[in-house]
């Protein structure tokens, strides 16, 4: 028995406790005593403020209300407004999931419902948001959770005993460093080892779309094994941070990967189309949906801000990164707060139309490994005012001619970005209105922006909790299939924004085989173009390439306009990375640069270390950098 266990079992008294389980880092004490249950908070309060752990108190079996009672019971007392859609019932975690189309009723004042609830039925309710757009995938994913719930109880169980194995033990040695398989003076197939003694622990693991022959992070190095990895940490859910993640479930990995709910549900549907991209391509795909529902039911999710011990000596906080929905920069402590690493990922250090800034306060730090993919000097992004102004403009001159706009994009981050700014030019008439087609995936994520509002700025979360939805509109119209793709092409002026965002297969290729040719039709791209990519060719003036067209290979010549909008980006220009450094508090003593090209990283590297007389570094794949 774990000690931390047996220390609980020693102060609270037996009558009291059914069976005590872990939930990863969370301690759930099962109990069949009525009053314990509902009153038992206050009991074990002592305990929690001097263990500091998360300690939960829940219904035993025998205590439960019978599931179509409570399900009377909780459609009596839930205001109407709430919409119910449905209830799950998880008796092996005492938990009804109450699933609804405006959750807010249910959890304002104090979440006094709630209280009721758990009063009168005994269950532990957990209110979920159904997207007014219902979406497959967000269905899918949560079924997928409900059938492994038994398997989970275990899983996670297993998982808090590995945290809390040595718990009264004295850590002696402390150290940590960091290995970077990927992602390092490249941007693409991020994927980083930090080891310390107790643990190793993977922060992403992604691919590079971009052809070449630096696809995936080197993982055949003597400190990676893959048996050896206790947690992998993702960030969010563009594939060169989250491509290889289904790939480490097929080659034997088991343990849980943490990330937000958002990016969970994004990333599986970005895994999804990744494959079937590859099924189209006629090549092996890198993985199976099997892969993809195995990371699914290995998933745990935490919201910004929430501690969470993920192995005996390391403890992470999400904080909003400003990037995509759910994107993350991960705080992690190490050792028992020894060392303290602020890991940005991708971020975004300034206004956009979806996500708020991210926060530059942190109780502890020490190493700072921060992005710098428009880091060099000469990327200075335009403002946002005149980026979304030359959106219009080129939009507007298109359709004008009577041609066809195509925006390809990453499916997350600037996708809602571009069909917010659309939305509302046409509404206020500055632009025709004409059909926006999303094609695929675009919608089936956009839907899942509207599950999440928590997730999004202040003025968007208002509006979905006023019942508003702000991604949908009648301009905007799903494609599905190659036949609905064939009328677009074949249709009248249209906005057309599909993934992938470098023209590197998906449906944006498939457009792009067709528009290039003419004259009069306009790409615009506003995400990073990864050299190599076709995307990144286009950029730089490619005349002509050559693709499959019915199965057969052609020269197609690029006459179409081109444009690059890099102010929409949801990287931070020069000026952001360095504004978001000198506004750390506590300031870093290290800061260590990946995600970006050679020049740039260097350049930004030698900037910081004067203006800021910080040891700087930037690191090569393969490179390990001892931080404590
Ligand atoms: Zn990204």
């Amino acid at each position: 028995m774990s000690d931390i266990i047996k220390f609980l079992l020693e102060r609270i008294p037996k009558e009291f406790i059914s069976s005590i389980y872990f939930e990863a880092s969370d301690i759930i004490i099962y109990t069949s005593d009525k009053e314990f249950f509902l009153e038992g908070r206050e009991k074990i309060k002592e305990i929690v403020d001097e263990i500091k752990k998360r300690i939960e108190i829940r219904a035993s079996k025998e205590l439960l209300l019978e599931k179509e009672k409570a399900e009377k019971i909780i459609k009596e007392i839930a205001p109407k407004e709430a919409e119910i859609v449905y209830l799950y019932f998880n008796d092996h975690r005492s938990i009804v999931t109450i699933a609804c189309k405006n959750p807010s009723p249910l959890v304002q004042n104090n979440a006094e419902i709630l209280k009721k609830i758990k009063k009168e039925t005994f269950w532990k309710p957990e209110v979920i948001r159904i997207p007014i757009n219902e979406s497959k995938i967000s269905e899918g994913i949560v079924n997928i959770l409900y059938k492994s719930s038994f398997f989970r109880k275990k899983f996670l169980n297993e998982i808090g005993k590995k945290i809390y194995r040595d718990w009264t033990k004295e850590k002696k040695e402390t150290w940590a460093r960091v290995t970077f398989l990927g992602g390092a003076r490249e941007v693409g197939r991020s994927c980083l080892l930090l080891h310390t003694p107790e643990s190793k622990v993977l922060l992403d693991c992604g691919i590079n779309v971009a052809e070449g022959n630096n696809k995936f992070p080197i993982l055949n190095v003597p400190e990676f094994n893959i048996k050896e990895i206790d947690a992998i940490i993702l960030t969010h859910s563009h594939l060169d941070h989250s491509g290889m993640i289904p790939y480490l479930y097929k080659i034997g990995y088991r343990g849980p990967v943490y990330m937000t709910a958002p990016t969970r549900d994004v990333t599986a549907l970005l895994a999804l189309d990744f494959i079937s991209v590859t099924y189209k391509q006629a090549t092996q795909p890198l993985f199976s949906v099997s892969d993809i529902k195995k990371m699914i039911k290995h998933s745990i999710t935490l919201d910004y801000r929430e501690v969470c011990d993920i192995t005996s000596d390391i403890r992470i906080s999400f904080f909003n990164a400003g990037h995509a929905l759910g994107s993350s920069m991960v705080h992690i402590n190490i050792g028992n707060g020894l060392h303290n690493l602020l890991y940005t990922s991708d971020f975004k250090y300034g206004k956009t139309r979806l996500i708020d800034s991210p926060p530059t306060y942190f109780k502890r730090l020490e190493t700072l490994i921060m992005e710098g993919t428009y880091g060099g000097k000469e990327n200075k992004q335009p403002s946002r005012k005149e980026s979304e102004e030359l959106v219009i403009r080129y939009v507007k001159k298109t359709i004008e001619r009577r041609k066809k706009v195509l925006f390809p994009v990453l499916g997350v981050g600037r996708s809602q970005d571009v069909m917010l700014i659309i939305k509302e030019a046409i509404e206020n008439k500055i632009i025709p209105e004409v059909p926006v087609y999303l094609d695929g995936m675009v919608w089936d994520i956009t839907a899942i922006h509207s599950a999440y509002p928590e997730f999004l700025n202040y003025n968007l979360r208002k509006e979905i909790y006023s019942g508003n939805d702000v991604f949908s509109s009648e301009i905007f119209r799903r494609v599905g299939s190659p036949i609905e793709r064939k009328e677009v092409l074949e249709g009248g002026p249209c906005i057309i924004i599909a993934t992938s965002g470098m023209l590197v297969g998906g449906a944006s290729l498939e457009y792009f085989k067709e528009l290039a040719p003419e004259k009069g039709n306009t790409v615009i791209f506003t995400s990073y173009q990864v050299k190599g990519s076709l995307g990144s060719q286009v950029k730089e003036g490619l005349k002509e390439f050559k693709a499959f067209i019915d199965g057969e290979e052609k020269t197609i010549p690029i006459n179409l306009e081109v444009v690059s909008i890099e102010g929409l980006s949801g990287h931070s220009d020069r000026n952001q990375l360095i504004s978001f450094v000198s506004n750390l508090k506590p300031f870093p003593k290290r800061i260590i640069l990946n995600h970006g090209e050679v020049n740039r990283l260097k350049n930004l590297s030698s900037t910081l270390n004067k203006l800021f007389k910080v040891e700087t570094n930037v690191p090569r794949v393969l490179d390990s950098v001892r931080i404590c």
